[in-house]
Protein backbone atom coordinates (compact mmCIF):
# COMPACT_ATOMS: atom_id res chain seq x y z
CA UNK A 1 0.00 0.00 0.00
CA UNK A 2 1.22 3.45 -0.89
CA UNK A 3 0.53 6.24 1.55
CA UNK A 4 -2.66 7.54 -0.53
CA UNK A 5 -5.36 7.91 2.01
CA UNK A 6 -8.38 5.48 1.38
CA UNK A 7 -10.54 8.17 -0.90
CA UNK A 8 -14.40 8.59 -0.74
CA UNK A 9 -15.94 4.84 -0.58
CA UNK A 10 -18.56 3.26 -3.72
CA UNK A 11 -18.22 3.44 -6.97
CA UNK A 12 -17.08 6.61 -8.83
CA UNK A 13 -19.94 8.81 -9.37
CA UNK A 14 -21.66 8.36 -13.30
CA UNK A 15 -20.16 4.99 -13.44
CA UNK A 16 -22.53 1.94 -13.58
CA UNK A 17 -22.61 -0.35 -10.32
CA UNK A 18 -20.24 -3.85 -10.90
CA UNK A 19 -22.29 -6.93 -11.83
CA UNK A 20 -19.67 -9.23 -10.23
CA UNK A 21 -20.74 -10.32 -7.03
CA UNK A 22 -16.80 -10.46 -5.88
CA UNK A 23 -16.34 -6.74 -6.70
CA UNK A 24 -19.31 -6.09 -3.75
CA UNK A 25 -18.94 -5.90 0.15
CA UNK A 26 -20.55 -8.83 2.18
CA UNK A 27 -23.40 -5.87 3.05
CA UNK A 28 -23.66 -4.94 -0.45
CA UNK A 29 -24.26 -8.49 -1.30
CA UNK A 30 -26.68 -9.31 1.22
CA UNK A 31 -28.37 -6.08 0.06
CA UNK A 32 -29.26 -7.68 -3.09
CA UNK A 33 -30.37 -10.97 -1.56
CA UNK A 34 -32.55 -9.02 0.58
CA UNK A 35 -34.17 -7.61 -2.28
CA UNK A 36 -35.76 -10.31 -4.11
CA UNK A 37 -35.31 -12.03 -6.69
CA UNK A 38 -31.73 -11.88 -7.53
CA UNK A 39 -30.62 -14.15 -10.41
CA UNK A 40 -26.78 -15.35 -9.62
CA UNK A 41 -24.50 -16.67 -12.98
CA UNK A 42 -22.25 -18.82 -12.44
CA UNK A 43 -19.71 -18.90 -15.57
CA UNK A 44 -18.20 -22.53 -15.82
CA UNK A 45 -15.74 -22.65 -18.46
CA UNK A 46 -12.37 -24.79 -19.20
CA UNK A 47 -8.28 -23.60 -19.77
CA UNK A 48 -7.99 -25.62 -22.73
CA UNK A 49 -6.18 -25.13 -26.01
CA UNK A 50 -7.85 -22.83 -28.72
CA UNK A 51 -5.62 -23.48 -31.62
CA UNK A 52 -2.73 -21.54 -32.66
CA UNK A 53 -4.22 -17.93 -32.43
CA UNK A 54 -6.56 -18.36 -29.07
CA UNK A 55 -5.76 -18.53 -25.71
CA UNK A 56 -6.13 -20.93 -23.25
CA UNK A 57 -9.18 -19.21 -21.42
CA UNK A 58 -11.38 -18.28 -24.58
CA UNK A 59 -13.79 -20.95 -22.64
CA UNK A 60 -13.58 -17.97 -19.54
CA UNK A 61 -13.80 -14.89 -21.25
CA UNK A 62 -16.45 -15.99 -23.74
CA UNK A 63 -19.24 -16.94 -21.52
CA UNK A 64 -18.06 -14.28 -18.89
CA UNK A 65 -18.87 -11.78 -20.81
CA UNK A 66 -21.98 -13.12 -21.91
CA UNK A 67 -22.65 -13.59 -18.43
CA UNK A 68 -21.79 -9.84 -17.54
CA UNK A 69 -23.63 -8.51 -20.38
CA UNK A 70 -27.11 -11.07 -19.18
CA UNK A 71 -26.46 -10.00 -15.60
CA UNK A 72 -26.50 -5.64 -16.70
CA UNK A 73 -29.55 -6.49 -18.45
CA UNK A 74 -31.57 -8.56 -15.92
CA UNK A 75 -30.33 -6.93 -12.78
CA UNK A 76 -28.47 -9.65 -11.88
CA UNK A 77 -24.58 -10.57 -10.24
CA UNK A 78 -22.18 -12.69 -11.75
CA UNK A 79 -20.23 -14.94 -9.74
CA UNK A 80 -16.76 -15.75 -9.94
CA UNK A 81 -16.44 -18.01 -13.12
CA UNK A 82 -15.09 -21.73 -12.58
CA UNK A 83 -12.32 -21.12 -15.06
CA UNK A 84 -11.54 -25.40 -15.39
CA UNK A 85 -13.92 -27.75 -16.84
CA UNK A 86 -14.30 -31.18 -18.10
CA UNK A 87 -11.77 -33.10 -19.82
CA UNK A 88 -10.96 -31.60 -23.39
CA UNK A 89 -12.62 -34.68 -26.04
CA UNK A 90 -11.43 -34.93 -29.43
CA UNK A 91 -14.28 -34.35 -31.32
CA UNK A 92 -14.88 -31.05 -29.22
CA UNK A 93 -12.19 -29.54 -27.85
CA UNK A 94 -9.01 -31.16 -29.89
CA UNK A 95 -8.13 -33.39 -26.72
CA UNK A 96 -6.83 -33.24 -23.49
CA UNK A 97 -3.37 -33.82 -24.77
CA UNK A 98 -2.59 -30.20 -25.60
CA UNK A 99 -0.06 -28.23 -23.57
CA UNK A 100 -1.45 -25.84 -21.41
CA UNK A 101 -5.43 -28.15 -21.16
CA UNK A 102 -6.02 -28.10 -17.50
CA UNK A 103 -8.97 -30.39 -17.38
CA UNK A 104 -10.65 -31.87 -13.77
CA UNK A 105 -12.14 -35.48 -13.05
CA UNK A 106 -15.99 -34.77 -13.85
CA UNK A 107 -16.46 -35.90 -10.50
CA UNK A 108 -14.58 -32.79 -9.00
CA UNK A 109 -16.51 -30.48 -11.60
CA UNK A 110 -20.00 -31.96 -10.10
CA UNK A 111 -18.57 -31.30 -6.69
CA UNK A 112 -17.00 -27.63 -7.29
CA UNK A 113 -20.50 -26.36 -8.79
CA UNK A 114 -23.01 -28.79 -6.89
CA UNK A 115 -20.89 -26.53 -3.56
CA UNK A 116 -20.71 -23.24 -4.86
CA UNK A 117 -24.91 -23.36 -5.96
CA UNK A 118 -25.58 -24.70 -2.74
CA UNK A 119 -23.48 -21.93 -1.11
CA UNK A 120 -25.64 -19.35 -2.84
CA UNK A 121 -28.62 -21.25 -1.47
CA UNK A 122 -27.36 -20.67 1.95
CA UNK A 123 -26.94 -17.55 1.43
CA UNK A 124 -30.31 -17.29 0.29
CA UNK A 125 -30.31 -16.85 -3.34
CA UNK A 126 -33.21 -19.01 -5.20
CA UNK A 127 -32.51 -18.37 -9.04
CA UNK A 128 -29.06 -19.37 -10.02
CA UNK A 129 -28.12 -19.89 -13.82
CA UNK A 130 -25.12 -22.31 -15.34
CA UNK A 131 -23.91 -20.39 -18.13
CA UNK A 132 -21.53 -22.95 -19.91
CA UNK A 133 -18.69 -22.01 -22.23
CA UNK A 134 -16.98 -24.94 -22.81
CA UNK A 135 -19.59 -28.16 -24.28
CA UNK A 136 -17.40 -30.73 -22.30
CA UNK A 137 -19.16 -29.90 -19.01
CA UNK A 138 -23.12 -29.84 -19.83
CA UNK A 139 -24.23 -33.42 -18.62
CA UNK A 140 -21.51 -32.82 -15.42
CA UNK A 141 -23.42 -28.95 -15.00
CA UNK A 142 -26.90 -31.46 -14.99
CA UNK A 143 -25.16 -33.98 -12.35
CA UNK A 144 -24.30 -30.97 -10.08
CA UNK A 145 -27.64 -29.01 -10.55
CA UNK A 146 -29.56 -32.22 -9.91
CA UNK A 147 -27.91 -32.77 -6.70
CA UNK A 148 -27.48 -29.67 -5.50
CA UNK A 149 -31.42 -29.59 -5.71
CA UNK A 150 -31.86 -32.62 -3.78
CA UNK A 151 -29.33 -31.17 -0.84
CA UNK A 152 -31.72 -28.12 -0.94
CA UNK A 153 -35.00 -30.17 -1.16
CA UNK A 154 -33.31 -31.99 1.96
CA UNK A 155 -32.70 -28.61 4.01
CA UNK A 156 -36.23 -28.08 3.05
CA UNK A 157 -35.71 -25.27 0.30
CA UNK A 158 -38.14 -25.68 -2.05
CA UNK A 159 -37.74 -22.54 -4.21
CA UNK A 160 -34.80 -23.10 -5.55
CA UNK A 161 -34.55 -22.81 -9.65
CA UNK A 162 -31.22 -23.85 -11.31
CA UNK A 163 -30.91 -22.83 -14.85
CA UNK A 164 -28.53 -24.26 -17.40
CA UNK A 165 -27.69 -23.22 -20.37
CA UNK A 166 -24.90 -23.16 -23.41
CA UNK A 167 -24.24 -19.46 -25.14
CA UNK A 168 -23.97 -20.87 -28.37
CA UNK A 169 -27.30 -22.31 -28.33
CA UNK A 170 -29.29 -19.37 -28.78
CA UNK A 171 -27.24 -17.63 -31.62
CA UNK A 172 -30.13 -17.32 -34.07
CA UNK A 173 -30.36 -18.39 -38.07
CA UNK A 174 -29.78 -14.44 -39.15
CA UNK A 175 -26.71 -14.15 -36.91
CA UNK A 176 -25.67 -17.89 -37.85
CA UNK A 177 -25.76 -17.13 -41.74
CA UNK A 178 -23.71 -13.78 -41.12
CA UNK A 179 -21.36 -15.76 -39.10
CA UNK A 180 -20.77 -18.82 -41.44
CA UNK A 181 -21.71 -16.30 -44.65
CA UNK A 182 -24.37 -18.83 -45.56
CA UNK A 183 -21.90 -22.59 -45.38
CA UNK A 184 -22.52 -25.41 -43.74
CA UNK A 185 -21.36 -25.45 -39.84
CA UNK A 186 -21.27 -27.93 -37.05
CA UNK A 187 -21.31 -26.69 -33.20
CA UNK A 188 -18.77 -29.95 -32.22
CA UNK A 189 -16.33 -28.49 -34.89
CA UNK A 190 -16.77 -24.92 -34.07
CA UNK A 191 -13.62 -24.80 -31.82
CA UNK A 192 -11.28 -22.25 -32.16
CA UNK A 193 -13.24 -21.32 -35.09
CA UNK A 194 -15.92 -18.69 -36.61
CA UNK A 195 -17.65 -18.13 -33.83
CA UNK A 196 -15.08 -18.01 -30.74
CA UNK A 197 -12.57 -16.64 -32.81
CA UNK A 198 -14.85 -13.59 -34.08
CA UNK A 199 -16.02 -13.08 -30.81
CA UNK A 200 -12.86 -12.98 -29.34
CA UNK A 201 -11.51 -10.56 -31.86
CA UNK A 202 -14.51 -8.13 -30.64
CA UNK A 203 -13.38 -8.83 -26.84
CA UNK A 204 -9.92 -9.04 -26.42
CA UNK A 205 -8.59 -8.52 -29.83
CA UNK A 206 -5.01 -8.19 -27.50
CA UNK A 207 -5.05 -11.69 -27.29
CA UNK A 208 -5.49 -12.95 -30.96
CA UNK A 209 -2.78 -13.80 -32.97
CA UNK A 210 -3.78 -12.37 -36.02
CA UNK A 211 -0.96 -13.94 -37.71
CA UNK A 212 -1.43 -17.54 -36.74
CA UNK A 213 -5.01 -17.86 -37.61
CA UNK A 214 -4.97 -21.22 -39.53
CA UNK A 215 -7.55 -22.32 -42.37
CA UNK A 216 -7.52 -25.75 -42.23
CA UNK A 217 -10.28 -27.83 -43.56
CA UNK A 218 -12.84 -29.46 -40.62
CA UNK A 219 -11.66 -32.29 -39.20
CA UNK A 220 -13.10 -35.74 -39.86
CA UNK A 221 -13.94 -37.74 -37.17
CA UNK A 222 -15.44 -41.70 -37.09
CA UNK A 223 -18.98 -42.12 -35.35
CA UNK A 224 -17.05 -43.58 -32.53
CA UNK A 225 -14.26 -42.98 -29.81
CA UNK A 226 -11.17 -45.03 -28.84
CA UNK A 227 -9.95 -44.92 -25.44
CA UNK A 228 -7.00 -44.20 -25.27
CA UNK A 229 -7.12 -41.31 -28.28
CA UNK A 230 -6.47 -41.94 -31.92
CA UNK A 231 -4.83 -38.70 -31.97
CA UNK A 232 -4.43 -39.35 -36.09
CA UNK A 233 -7.69 -37.14 -36.88
CA UNK A 234 -7.16 -34.57 -35.12
CA UNK A 235 -5.81 -31.40 -36.91
CA UNK A 236 -2.40 -30.66 -35.45
CA UNK A 237 -2.87 -27.15 -34.44
CA UNK A 238 -6.08 -27.66 -32.50
CA UNK A 239 -8.48 -25.88 -34.29
CA UNK A 240 -11.25 -28.41 -35.38
CA UNK A 241 -12.55 -26.36 -38.74
CA UNK A 242 -10.93 -22.80 -40.17
CA UNK A 243 -11.34 -19.78 -38.49
CA UNK A 244 -10.30 -17.64 -41.49
CA UNK A 245 -13.69 -16.05 -42.01
CA UNK A 246 -14.01 -14.79 -38.19
CA UNK A 247 -14.50 -11.35 -37.86
CA UNK A 248 -14.50 -8.35 -35.00
CA UNK A 249 -17.78 -7.14 -36.22
CA UNK A 250 -19.55 -10.86 -36.31
CA UNK A 251 -18.51 -11.53 -33.04
CA UNK A 252 -20.07 -7.90 -31.75
CA UNK A 253 -23.16 -9.34 -33.50
CA UNK A 254 -23.41 -12.82 -31.79
CA UNK A 255 -22.93 -10.86 -28.58
CA UNK A 256 -25.63 -8.41 -29.39
CA UNK A 257 -27.89 -10.91 -29.99
CA UNK A 258 -27.62 -13.69 -27.70
CA UNK A 259 -27.16 -11.28 -24.60
CA UNK A 260 -31.09 -9.69 -24.72
CA UNK A 261 -32.35 -13.27 -26.20
CA UNK A 262 -30.50 -14.99 -22.65
CA UNK A 263 -31.98 -12.30 -20.74
CA UNK A 264 -35.41 -13.02 -22.07
CA UNK A 265 -35.42 -17.01 -21.61
CA UNK A 266 -34.07 -16.48 -17.86
CA UNK A 267 -37.79 -14.28 -17.33
CA UNK A 268 -39.16 -17.20 -19.47
CA UNK A 269 -37.56 -19.84 -17.32
CA UNK A 270 -37.74 -18.21 -13.28
CA UNK A 271 -40.68 -17.11 -14.01
CA UNK A 272 -42.43 -20.55 -15.31
CA UNK A 273 -44.90 -22.16 -12.93
CA UNK A 274 -44.65 -25.82 -12.08
CA UNK A 275 -43.66 -28.24 -9.60
CA UNK A 276 -40.17 -29.72 -11.48
CA UNK A 277 -40.60 -32.21 -8.89
CA UNK A 278 -42.98 -35.42 -8.10
CA UNK A 279 -44.75 -35.33 -4.64
CA UNK A 280 -43.41 -38.44 -4.69
CA UNK A 281 -40.13 -37.82 -4.56
CA UNK A 282 -40.08 -34.95 -2.59
CA UNK A 283 -41.84 -37.05 0.21
CA UNK A 284 -38.60 -39.79 0.19
CA UNK A 285 -36.15 -37.45 -0.01
CA UNK A 286 -36.93 -35.75 2.93
CA UNK A 287 -37.77 -38.71 4.83
ZN1 LIG B 1 -13.87 -23.10 -26.82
Amino acid sequence: MGGDHIAASGPTPGTEPSVRLADLTWQEFAACVAAGSLTVILPVGATEQHGPHLPLSTDVVLPVAVAEGVARAIGGLVAPAIPYGYKSQPKSGGGNHFPGTLSLDGATLVAVVRDVVNELARHGVRRIVLLDGHMENQWFLTEAADLAQRDQRREGVRDLRIVKLGYWSFIDPATLASLFEGGPFTWELEHAAVMETSVMLHLRPDLVRTDRVPDNPPAAFPHYDVYPFDTRPIPPDGALSSPARAAAAKGARVLDQVVPAIAAALAEAFNSPGDLVSKERQAEETR
